[in-house]
């Protein structure tokens, strides 16, 4: 393992990531319709500035502002020509910043779904998923990435254009999942089909988890079912701040910093080696989470029962499709 973050990997027991970007972009002026990656060009420093907050709240690793930076999410915004461009900025942005951290702070490239169906009776197949994905992948690395994290997939097949991308770009890769349909992602793989998905794949990752789907509760039971299924694993788990609730027309996340607090040590008690948070988590979260983890070292496995106590009830079987990143 090389680079930052396989270094701070082997040296240690737990790294903490960063938390939503999203949501921390809305709350700093960012409108709705608007594509979020489009400031890196015309707003660095808003996107410097939450870059900030991660380091600030003592994150190890966190993501470039690229999440939906792809042709095919780019093309709604008359933007499918800048993607190269705009993923290669992110990556400058948060090189920036990680550099100037005082301590080996890692970049990760974010690389989200195109939004299209990959695949079998989708309207991309998986060599054309590749090449987006390469294009963003190339300009996350000319940035200065040190690695692709691939998060809130679904689709087996994408999954693996997005992998077969950043090897062919030279670069490690994270990836994680959202299982946000009773246990499954919306295409209907669980975590045992995801385990096997990454075993099977050509480049292996330096890890691999979980992300945003519904509550933290579900997250966490996700995590302990890949435990399970991919022993010795490096696993990532990001939750929600909470459980997504619609209020007014808009998604609120009303998880609160403690209660992330307590998600963080049962994400690592559940197995997690990389524990960050997702829609809903701000810098305040993730600062909270910090000093948890550091107040006592990792324990055993929670059952369902010290998960729903500590974090709330799991989410109804009947629970839907999630919420984005
Ligand atoms: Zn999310």
């Amino acid at each position: 393992m090389s680079g930052v973050f396989g270094a701070l990997l082997e040296s240690r027991d737990w790294l903490l990531a960063d938390g939503a970007v999203g949501t921390n972009l809305f709350r700093m002026g960012l409108e709705p319709g608007e594509a979020p990656e489009l400031w890196n060009a015309t707003d660095p420093g808003r996107v410097r500035a939450l870059h900030e907050g991660w380091v600030g709240a003592g994150c190890d690793i966190f993501l470039t502002n690229s999440f939906g930076a792809n042709a095919s999410r780019l093309a709604r915004h008359d933007a499918e020509d800048r993607v190269y461009d705009l993923n290669r900025r992110a990556a400058e942005i948060a090189r920036e910043v990680a550099d100037a951290a005082g301590r080996p702070v890692a970049v990760g490239g974010s690389i989200g779904p195109t939004g299209e169906g990959v695949g079998p009776g989708g309207s991309l197949d998986a060599s054309a998923a590749e090449a987006m994905f390469g294009e963003q992948a190339r300009g996350l690395r000319d940035g200065g990435a040190d690695l692709v994290w691939i998060e809130t997939f679904s689709a087996p097949a994408e999954f693996e254009a997005a992998v077969r991308a950043a090897a062919a770009a030279g670069l490690p890769w994270c990836g994680t999942m959202s299982f946000d349909t009773n246990g499954r992602t919306m295409a209907g793989l669980d975590v045992a089909g995801f385990a096997a998905l990454v075993a099977g794949l050509p480049a292996p990752p330096l890890a691999f988890g979980a992300n945003c789907g519904v509550g933290a509760s579900d997250l966490v039971r996700s995590l302990i079912g890949l435990a399970g299924a991919a022993p010795g694993a490096a696993l990532i788990a990001k939750a929600n701040a909470g459980v997504p609730k619609f209020v007014s027309g808009r998604i609120l996340y009303d998880g609160t910093p403690e209660l992330m607090a307590r998600y963080a040590l049962l994400a690592r008690d559940a197995g997690a080696r990389i524990i960050g948070g997702c829609c809903g988590s701000t810098p305040a979260h993730l600062g909270a989470m910090r000093v948890a983890l550091e107040s006592r070292p990792r324990g055993a496995a929670p059952d369902l029962a010290a998960i729903t106590g500590a974090l709330g009830p799991l989410s109804p079987a009947e629970t839907g499709p999630g919420t984005g990143s």
